[in-house]
């Protein structure tokens, strides 16, 4: 059985304080009406990190993932964040490819690919975040664009690395618009991903993988989502900054 997860990605929100609320309040939800079969992922900023991560501890199905790491591993990168200083903050996750850094930071495939072979070395599990913009959704090549974010930086992992990576099909329309791709949609693209892996690896290893859904996903939208065959959790953002809709979103599978 492949691993459901829902990870809430607080982007550049929240201070200090807040994001310690934040954490216990969605840990004390979770000891009460949490979901043991979920893993439940908050990804902070970093300067909060560690602090977020001790909240979490002692919850095993509470884990901390980063927004970003660098490729490099250390060195004269001024601002960046290598990815044996997350692992030792306790960070199991990282985001990798989000539309957001693809856009704001021109991160390209292969700076993708880089990412995750830097977090992977740390035994941190890259989240590769794909999908399309509108243009091609409404053109009708959002099957091909997506094929190719995953042939230009996930099929260079070897088989071992690719067991330890999780999905994430975010449509650039769904984010932070309050759009989200309807149910059929999300399934459709799932499956479309699951088939290139299955070509790139093999179908033991797609099958296993792991493959979010995130774009505008709330407690309204979430079960309709996680209904379907293919989709195994969500990324969540905008909803995941509130703990009650965080946590019913969780209680959504
Ligand atoms: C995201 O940025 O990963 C995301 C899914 O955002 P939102 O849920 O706010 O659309």
């Amino acid at each position: 059985m492949r691993k459901k997860i829902v990870a809430g990605n607080w982007k550049m929100n929240k201070t200090y304080e807040e994001a310690l609320s934040l954490v216990s309040e969605i840990d004390n939800m979770l000891q009460d009406e949490g979901r043991g079969d979920v893993t439940v992922i908050v990804t902070p900023p970093f300067p909060y990190l560690q602090s977020v991560g001790k909240l979490a501890q002692g919850n095993g199905n509470l884990l901390l993932a980063a927004q970003n790491v660098s490729e490099h591993e250390s060195g004269a990168y001024t601002g960046e964040v290598s990815a044996a200083m997350l692992k030792s903050v306790g960070v199991e996750y990282v985001l990798v490819g989000h539309s957001e850094r693809r856009q704001y930071h021109h991160e390209d495939a292969q700076t993708l690919y880089k990412k995750m072979k830097a977090a992977l070395a740390q035994g941190i599990k890259p989240i590769f975040c794909c999908g399309e913009p509108l243009e091609e959704r409404d053109a009708d090549r959002h099957f091909e664009y997506v094929g190719q974010q995953l042939k230009d930086s996930v099929s260079y992992l070897s088989n071992e690395e690719f067991d330890q990576i999780v999905i994430a099909y975010e449509p650039i329309w769904a984010i932070g618009t309050g759009r989200t791709a309807s149910s059929q949609q999300a399934q459709e693209m799932h499956a479309y991903i699951r088939e290139q892996l299955s070509r790139m690896f093999d179908a033991e290893a797609a099958f296993n993988c792991t493959i979010l859904y995130g774009g505008s996903a709330n407690p309204g939208n979430a079960k309709e989502l996680f209904s379907q065959a293919d989709v195994d959790g969500g990324l969540i953002g905008g909803a995941s900054l509130k703990s009650r809709d965080f946590t019913d979103i969780i209680k959504s599978f």
